[in-house]
């Protein structure tokens, strides 16, 4: 076997990724001629790359490393499990002690009566799990024609045909045969974009009311629940006005339809709280972890039932299950995670030092010519760009040009952020300190001052 040295040249080792990786969500056409960036290590809040740059994470990887990189607590954890035990399956009969902890400490800080873990790998087969458990609860309750998932335009929950359905990406819809039947999405709460003349809180209103008229169409009695994330991530960090989740919440209960609240960006510290459900003040019947879980050390996800909806499932054989639901060495790594956050204070720091340092910082963002609004809620942030601010425009056909000139602007300066569209947004770790997070600000300024350079 012949495997690549790690110190060749980043060209070489270009050329090879580009032969062989399919890389996601990426024209592999187009990444082949310039070439991946190569990411050698990283520690804390820093990535490093093959040419010797020091590049400030500021989307903690995939919305997902919490902690911070370079923990040795975790990877001690995950030696350990491997040599005590480095799988077994909990498919028939059989526990372990890594699950049987996970999933006590995941019932204590889970809000409410959330009390039972069914474990995957990832947000995306949690939420398959999600689809299969709100039709069986129904199912097992007489009710089998409440089918209907109803879920919003722009919300993602995952890239498998299951969840990118539930998803409203109309890009990945229009690829491999999604959505499946009994998917139904309404409007997004994005007031920037889509608000017009009414005010936010009129806006809110008017977007959760979507949920009451698309029930009403549908049928109360064919609708089994609704999904959404607290805070819309990768939609491009969609916080919604005050009045939306309070009339979701009146409409779920009024026709007795279960929620499923997405936490897979929202969950373990990301808005102030262990969950943004707390943030946003709503209590879910079933609940969707990952990334934070492990803080991306162990893919690791799963789904959060509340004692109602377990008991109903508890009362037939659930056909479902993967071979790595519950992975021992996963959870041990998850349950050192959940230490670290916990005792160090990192999800309390967030939402009482850290966290209202960097709102009024990002905030201050909105006085860059290029930035139409700067929302955040606890170490999720967005900056709408727009070529006139008292209108809220968007920038002419081709949408998603400036956000992207944006974001290769801001990764030449050494910052990750990403673009959707024509929005910027922010994830950091939740470990970044004041002064990273000054550094941070001060390189998305440098990277919108060079973005309006080039537009003019
Ligand atoms: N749900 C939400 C809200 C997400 O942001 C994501 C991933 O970004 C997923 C689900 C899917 O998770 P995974 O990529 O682990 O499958």
């Amino acid at each position: 076997m012949t495997l690549i040295s790690p110190n060749a040249p980043t060209a070489e080792l270009q050329a090879l990724d580009a032969a062989h990786h399919m890389h996601p969500f990426t024209h592999s056409a187009d990444l082949a001629k310039k070439g991946a960036r190569v990411i050698t290590r990283a520690e804390g809040v820093w990535l490093n790359d093959s040419e010797g740059e020091r590049i400030l994470d500021g989307m903690a990887g995939l919305w997902c490393v919490n902690i911070g990189y370079g923990r040795k607590e975790l990877a001690a954890a995950a030696a350990r499990q491997m040599e005590e035990l480095p799988y077994y399956n909990t498919f028939f009969q059989t526990t372990h002690v890594p699950a049987i902890q996970l999933s006590a400490r995941l019932a204590e800080l889970a809000p409410g009566n959330l009390n039972h873990v069914f474990y995957a790998s990832s947000g995306s087969e949690a939420n398959d799990t999600n689809i299969r458990l709100a039709r069986t609860y129904w199912a097992e309750k007489g009710a089998p024609e409440r089918k209907v998932i109803i879920s919003r335009w722009n919300a993602y929950h995952g890239s498998s045909v299951g969840s990118g359905s539930l998803g409203g990406m109309k890009g990945m819809h229009a690829q491999g045969g999604m959505p499946i039947p009994d998917i139904h999405h309404i409007d997004q709460p994005d007031w920037w974009s889509e608000g017009g003349d009414m005010t936010p809180e009129e806006f809110g209103l008017e977007r959760a009311r979507q949920l009451e008229q698309a029930i009403e169409e549908i049928g109360p009695e064919k609708v089994a629940a609704f999904i959404a994330e607290p805070v819309q991530g990768a939609g491009g960090v969609i916080v919604p006005p005050e009045t939306y989740w309070p009339e979701i919440q009146r409409i779920v209960k009024k026709y007795g339809i279960l929620l499923i609240a997405d936490e897979v960006i929202c969950g373990f510290g990301r808005t102030g709280n262990w969950f943004g459900s707390q943030t946003m003040g709503i209590t879910p019947d079933i609940m969707t972890i990952a990334k934070g879980l492990s803080s991306g050390y162990q893919p690791i996800g799963g789904s959060i039932l509340s004692d109602e909806v377990a008991e109903v499932i508890a009362g037939t054989e659930f056909n479902h299950g993967y071979t790595y639901s519950g992975h021992p060495v996963a959870c041990a790594v998850a349950l050192e995670n959940l230490r670290i956050l916990d005792e160090e204070g990192v999800v309390k720091q967030v939402a009482e030092e850290t966290g209202p340092y960097l709102k009024e910082k990002f905030e201050g963002l909105a006085a860059h010519p290029l930035v139409g609004e700067a929302k955040i809620v606890g170490f999720m942030g967005s900056l709408a760009l727009t070529p006139d601010k008292a209108s809220r425009a968007p920038f002419a056909a081709d949408a998603g040009t400036v956000g992207y000139i944006c974001r290769e602007r801001c990764f030449a300066n050494n910052l990750v952020m990403r673009h959707v569209g024509d929005r910027m947004i922010i994830s950091p770790p939740l470990v970044m300190s004041k002064e990273e997070i000054d550094t941070l600000i001060d390189r998305a300024w440098t990277s919108l001052d060079e973005c309006h350079a080039r537009l003019k």
